[in-house]
């Protein structure tokens, strides 16, 4: 049995609905449970309804519901020909349900975190019924599942955790049935409820979380999450024209690229499926071959010394020197404590005697943290940096890796400002100027990941390679130019030159595996794990 989790864009009209029928055709004896998002953009639109309706604007509020009710009920309508008296109806119902809902919260001018889940469950409540209806259609044995009633949740509304033993024995009452007569179970992604029934959502973009949770319950053979993209990348293909699909990648080494900018999706909520072994695929709904990215606890090791290089934008460097006789450890101290108080999430640290440099997302950075801080050191901010970061599990106790990461980005002509490479020696980062970003990335990604096609492909097109020797070696200039890159205005004076080399000492996987460990506590105390 295997899961495939359909994402927003996937399913956001009837055309990408038809291609979701013919991908879960390819895989019917696979005996699959579908997943999906809310059509592409509901999400947001029923979160614009709350606040509309919660503002009292309820005519914009029920203007946008009857945009919604269109929509869905034209796409099931170009779906599903006979039958469609059904489905319509079922759509009506659900709208109708919605729109007793905003009005009741357009009376009270409010929207708690409680009905805040309510609300936005009706995108995936949509959405599973009507890509249910269209599979049944075209021959494929469907049932429509409410998600609601198969996965079990604490009451912390708007980010629920699942109560896993609750939630298998759900799982197993309701989809058994409708496995043994080999037929596929339907149901929304992202929703929930607690075990008194109270619908819960698991976080935004939480139905890949869903998939995890399905398949670990069940015990799939595989989980696919199909997307709009073709799996993850050896880096952002608009940095760099020849980037490709990562065939394999380790979930520490995916967790690490979603923590550094990698934007497909966050490992940390396939972990309920790779903590049981279960692979996790990354497949593209817009081709139908898409051999996409396997997700393993471990992966095999590739040719490429990194697995992918990513770069987060829009990054702060914060230099704090300690200024007044303060005892290093003292001033250490102030200043984690200070980080702490304002909850800042800290990407990389640099640390020598009597300073200390840290980068921040900018948008992230409290002003009164610098004025705190500004109270026991010297603080300099620059703003328009970006952290790169090279990723790869292989580069463990292997000597040279980092001098060569260097001499690459300085053979670009790049300055580097910071540096960091944890001990666990699974990704070496730095930072740059953001404006700097395009040329170093293409730089490394063309000095790390040559262009291995000739070989890859020499079976096929041995008789090509040898007519043509430019099929081995030429690889095009790049030329693309990140013209969309905007340049902020600089925020705080530049500071005096901090080359604070080589001090990382912080682990950057931590905030993923924090997260990822945070789900883990959530199973121990559930009990799942006997
Ligand atoms: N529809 C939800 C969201 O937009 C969940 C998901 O798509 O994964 O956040
Ligand atoms: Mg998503």
């Amino acid at each position: 049995m295997i899961i495939m989790k359909f994402g927003g864009t996937s399913v956001e009209n009837a055309a990408a609905i038809e291609q979701v029928a013919e991908i879960v055709r390819s895989r019917q004896k696979d005996s699959p449970i579908v997943v999906v998002s809310a059509f592409a953009k509901v999400t947001d639109q029923l979160v614009l309804m709350g606040q509309q309706a919660a503002s009292g604007d309820c005519e914009s509020c029920l203007q946008l519901l009857q945009a919604i009710r269109a929509r869905h009920l034209e796409t099931a309508e170009a779906l599903v020909e006979t039958g469609f008296s059904k489905i319509s109806k079922r759509v009506e119902s659900i709208t109708a349900d919605l729109e007793h809902f905003v009005r009741g919260v357009a009376a009270v001018r409010e929207l708690s975190p409680r009905s805040s889940d309510c609300l936005l469950s009706f995108g995936e409540l949509l959405s599973s019924e009507i890509v249910a209806a269209a599979l049944a259609v075209r021959g494929l044995d469907s049932v429509w599942v409410d998600a609601r009633e198969c996965i079990v949740t604490d009451a912390m509304h708007t980010r629920a955790r699942p109560l896993f033993e609750a939630t298998k024995e759900h799982l197993q009452a309701k989809l058994g049935p409708v496995l043994v007569k080999s037929r596929i179970p339907v149901m929304g992604g992202f929703i929930a409820a607690t075990q008194e029934g109270i619908p819960t959502t698991l976080g935004r973009g939480g139905s890949d979380f869903s998939a995890a949770i399905v398949g670990a319950a069940l015990t799939a053979e595989r989980i696919e999450i199909w997307t709009d993209v073709e799996g993850m990348m050896t880096t952002d293909p608009r940095l760099c024209a020849e980037a490709r699909t990562i065939r394999q990648i380790s979930f520490n080494e995916a967790a690490e690229l979603a923590y550094f900018g990698a934007k497909v999706l966050h490992p940390a909520t396939l972990l309920p499926a790779i903590e049981q072994n279960i692979p996790v695929y990354v497949l593209n709904s817009r081709n139908l071959k898409s051999k996409g990215t396997r997700i393993t606890a471990h992966a095999p090791r590739s040719r490429d010394i990194f697995r992918a290089i990513t770069a987060k934008t829009g990054v702060s460097m914060v230099n704090v020197v300690a200024s007044r006789g303060l005892m290093v450890h003292n001033f250490l101290r102030s200043v984690f404590e200070a980080l702490d108080r304002h909850g800042c999430p800290v990407d990389l640290v640099a640390i020598s005697e009597v300073s200390l440099s840290f980068t921040m997302e900018s948008k992230r950075l409290p002003e009164n943290l610098l004025a705190e801080l500004e109270e026991i050191a010297d603080v300099t901010c620059e703003d328009q940096h970006a952290i790169v970061c090279l990723v790869g599990e292989d580069i463990h106790g292997k000597p040279g890796i980092a001098a060569n990461v260097f001499t690459t980005v300085a053979k670009a002509g790049v300055n580097v400002r910071m540096i960091s490479q944890g001990a666990s020696e699974i990704n070496i980062s730095f930072v740059i100027k953001e404006s700097d970003v395009p040329q170093a990335v293409r730089h490394l990604h063309t000095h790390f990941f040559p262009n291995h096609s000739a070989q890859v492909g020499a079976t096929a097109a041995a008789g090509e390679a040898r007519r043509s020797r430019n099929a081995t070696g030429g690889r095009k200039a790049n030329g693309s130019h990140s013209s969309s890159e905007k340049i902020r205005k600089n925020g705080l004076a530049s500071a005096s030159r901090s080359e604070t080399a080589d001090g990382g000492v912080k682990e950057p996987a931590r905030a993923a595996q924090v997260s990822a460990a945070a789900v883990l506590t959530v199973k121990r105390a559930s009990g799942s794990r006997g």
